[in-house]
């Protein structure tokens, strides 16, 4: 539960921030252009800050700072726990500055103060410090070979990583995809996503204090498909991380293809199915698939947005849940501690959302609850559940990205998974049971990249987090997402002066 402390630290600190029109977190260069953009407080629509607006231009600069920074400066040459102690010393000025995270979030992107604090900081900082002691262990094999030969392999740096960022948890996607990378040895450029550029370009401010070299991290603010698509089809960017829409996704991998063939590894959409099983416990169940879709807004990509509920125990679990939703409260969270759900990011998110709640509407799908927005200004929705929802609605197809959940009905094991498995996604999955056999046949059968099994949400540092299929492939988080700025190098000796 939100704690007051929190909520009154970063109404103070966002009071600050506005007064002085965030200068303390502008970037601190000029795009070469001069072009800024705004960004928005999503509770009121109000321009709360104007942000350098970087293009081609700026990303030359950036992959140029970062390419000298990678061939002449320290940081790929600094023995592994060097880097490490530094990025700790990261991870401890991220926690040490979480009101102040936690205030931008709130006025950047509508996010509550206590989920930033507890969420997005204890990611990122628990990703630097994953990563952190990963720094030192960073090695190869010896190989026997054949003949009269041995060999080595030496894992080095790639070099120049993009990571290109969403909007729904902007410190997190930092935090997480910078870790590795810097660990690593390599050397980045971030671009945060236009409508949150302010925690990216704070928190390169305070790894700057921690003791990273410049050139380093480089922030290039700015819009997709100028920014974006300039680091995606940059020939000395030699990885690219992306955390976003599928679409844009298909586009990096085009443009990767068009210049140097760089590795490219998306995150991409999801439309992840929970299943909840007749003896469940209702209860959990019914808190499970509230979080598991109006967290955050329901603007996370692993929103289990399909609830399947076993037909013997439905009109229970429909009624609890109705019960239930009438206590959400849809506010501002910056005001008020008790607000469960903050507004959406931006205008155009807003209305997408309300776009397919009125699709759900038109297609024959039944409202249990909300339906429309809400609040006299900003872009808030009321918590909407749908039942009567058939697989080939597009509300049940498509990510919606907004508190929006699709409640369907089923009858046995077999029927569930494969209903949750009509999907060209595989992002997440839940199940909820306290059959073990029944969750572990789910757990194996279904396509997603992370099945939980009487939970939801859960996420952790050391576990690898992304999907397959249309939700894209590569993890963020464990140490399967360190080999994504390592290139392996074979190295063959003779094991005679002249083995020929
Ligand atoms: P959403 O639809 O949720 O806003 P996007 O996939 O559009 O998600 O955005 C995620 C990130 O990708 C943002 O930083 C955005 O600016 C960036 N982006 C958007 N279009 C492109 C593109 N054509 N090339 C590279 N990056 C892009």
């Amino acid at each position: 539960p939100p704690r007051m402390e929190d909520v009154m630290v970063a109404k103070r600190l966002y009071l600050l921030f506005t007064e002085h029109q965030c200068k303390i977190v502008m970037p601190h260069v000029s795009s070469c252009s001069g072009r800024t953009f705004e960004t928005r407080d999503p509770r009121t629509g109000e321009v709360i800050a104007t942000v350098a607006e970087g293009d081609k231009e700026d990303v030359d600069l950036a992959v140029k700072a970062a390419r000298d920074a990678f061939d002449h400066g320290e940081w790929p040459l600094m023995s592994g726990s060097e880097r490490g102690r530094i990025m700790t010393r990261f991870a401890d000025l991220v926690e040490q500055h979480a009101d102040e995270l936690a205030a931008l979030e709130s006025l950047d992107a509508g996010k509550h103060p206590a989920v930033t604090k507890a969420v997005d900081i204890g990611n990122a900082a628990g990703s630097l410090r994953y990563f952190a002691g990963a720094a030192d262990k960073i090695h190869g094999e010896t190989l026997k070979m054949q003949g009269q030969f041995q060999g080595y392999t030496l894992r080095e740096p790639l070099g120049v990583a993009g990571l290109i960022i969403p909007w729904n948890f902007p410190t997190t996607m930092f935090g997480i995809k910078v870790a590795p990378a810097l660990a690593a040895g390599c050397t980045m450029v971030v671009k945060p996503a236009e409508q949150t550029p302010l925690s990216a370009l704070y928190l390169a401010d305070l790894a700057k204090k921690a003791g990273i070299p410049d050139g380093v991290i480089n922030v290039v603010p700015g819009f997709g498909p100028t920014a974006g698509a300039a680091i995606a089809s940059h020939m000395n960017v030699e990885m690219i991380s992306f955390t976003g829409s599928t679409e844009v996704g298909r586009l990096i991998m085009e443009a990767s293809a068009r210049s140097n063939l760089k590795p490219v590894y998306l995150e991409l959409g999801g439309k992840s199915p929970l299943i909840i099983f007749d003896d469940a416990d209702l209860d959990m169940a019914v808190e499970l698939a509230i979080s598991a879709n109006f967290f955050n807004k329901g603007e996370a990509c692993i929103a289990a947005s399909r609830v399947y509920v076993q037909e013997s125990i439905y009109d229970g679990f429909e009624k609890k849940l109705a019960e239930r939703m009438k206590t959400w409260v849809v506010g501002d969270p910056l005001n008020d501690p008790t607000v469960n759900q903050g507004p959406q990011v931006d205008k155009a998110q807003y209305e997408r959302v309300l776009s397919y709640i009125e699709h759900g509407k038109r297609e024959g799908a039944t409202l249990l609850t909300g339906g429309k927005p809400c609040g006299q200004k900003g872009y808030y929705i009321e918590p909407t559940v749908f039942t009567n929802v058939k697989e080939d609605m597009i509300i049940a197809k498509e990510e919606i990205f907004g508190p929006v959940m699709c409640l369907m009905k089923f009858k046995t094991v077999e029927e569930a998974i494969a209903r949750a498995n009509e999907t060209p996604y595989g992002l997440g999955a839940g199940v909820v049971t306290r059959d073990l056999d029944v969750a572990n046949r789910v757990v194996r059968s279904v396509r997603a990249g992370l099945v939980w099994v009487n939970c939801y949400f859960a996420v952790s540092s050391d576990c690898p987090f992304g999907g397959r299929r249309m939700s894209g492939f590569g993890k963020d988080e464990g140490m399967h997402a360190l080999d994504k700025f390592l290139a392996v190098k074979s190295v063959v000796t003779p094991l005679r002066a002249s083995p020929w």
